[in-house]
């Protein structure tokens, strides 16, 4: 029989047997209320995972990064985006309609901020000019092909944000690609930012959900936002003990896909007509140029 793969997302990754079973037990509440023992128990994890105080349940990465902007800024402030990252090309303009703020895009070859480019962004005192609010890394770097970003570079990039007196945001949608990549703790990707948003349902096979986690009070307005958003969910811990699996079984498994994308690059290598930049295949993703033969 012949089987597909599909490997055009891995937002494809399908709920696993367990999660299935999970889910069908799952222990349920009312999360509005915030009395939602299995939603709880994933959002205590999340924050343990990814070293920070508390973490919040969102449907979505797109919710999770927005709910991120609106508690970190006020309207009318500057927030530094990379120029190819998710938050600019890919979340609507939200940032801008809900939020009321201007997104700055800043370019790079491969999806790595440089601190200098940074500082060098930063708004002076000037009555002219909408005050620097925010900076957002994003690891793995999506439309750059899952590039990563270290945790030196992380904790230098974070270091001038902090110095001018703003907050960095980690949308960090893969970032336990970039930790099992880096062979680091995903702690030493995280802990130099003040928020980390990252996704369930791309890799980790959860079929809805992303976390965002930070300090308390930033999940307290977060938790606001997300209401504010339409993003409240009642029995939802069907949903959140599919993600406790994510966490606690697939994580793991991330370094058999960055093998696969490896020996799929090796196989397409010097086929007629594609193009594969193979310096850039850091971790599960492979993008492929199609060459006209003329
Ligand atoms: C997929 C993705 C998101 C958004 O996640 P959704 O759940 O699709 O809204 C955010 N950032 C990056 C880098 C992504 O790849």
């Amino acid at each position: 029989m012949t089987r597909l793969v599909e490997l055009r997302s891995d937002t494809f990754t399908l709920p696993t047997e367990s999660m299935r079973r999970a889910m069908a037990a799952a222990e349920v509440g009312d999360d509005v209320w915030d009395e939602h023992p299995t939603i709880h128990r994933l959002q205590e994890r999340a924050a343990e995972i990814v070293g920070k105080e508390g973490a919040l349940f969102v449907p979505s990465g797109t919710m999770g990064n927005l709910c991120a902007l609106l508690s970190h800024t006020e309207p009318g402030q500057e927030v530094l985006v990379e120029g190819e990252s998710h938050i600019f090309h890919s979340e609507v303009a939200g940032a801008s309609v809900v939020g009321g703020l201007q997104l700055r895009p800043l370019e790079t070859p491969d999806g790595r901020l440089q601190p200098e480019q940074v500082r060098a962004a930063i708004r002076e005192p000037d009555i002219h000019q909408p005050p620097t609010g925010l900076l957002c890394l994003e690891n793995t770097h999506n439309r750059r092909g899952g590039t990563c970003l270290s945790s030196a570079q992380t904790q230098a990039l974070s270091d001038v944000a902090h110095r001018a007196g703003f907050p960095v945001h980690l949308d960090g949608a893969r970032v336990f690609n970039a930790a099992v990549a880096l062979g680091v703790d995903v702690r030493e990707l995280t802990g130099p930012v003040d928020s980390v948003m990252f996704c369930l349902s791309k890799g980790l096979s959860a079929p809805v959900g992303s976390m965002l986690a930070g300090k308390r009070d930033f999940i307290e307005r977060a938790r606001r936002a997300r209401k504010m958003l339409g993003g409240g969910m009642r029995q939802a811990g069907v949903l959140a003990a599919a993600g406790l699996c994510s966490l606690n079984e697939m994580v793991a498994r991330l370094a058999e896909d960055h093998a696969n994308a490896r020996r799929l690059v090796l196989g397409l290598d010097g086929a007629p007509g594609l193009h594969i930049d193979l310096e850039r295949v850091e971790t599960n993703m492979v993008f492929a140029d199609l060459q006209s033969p003329l």
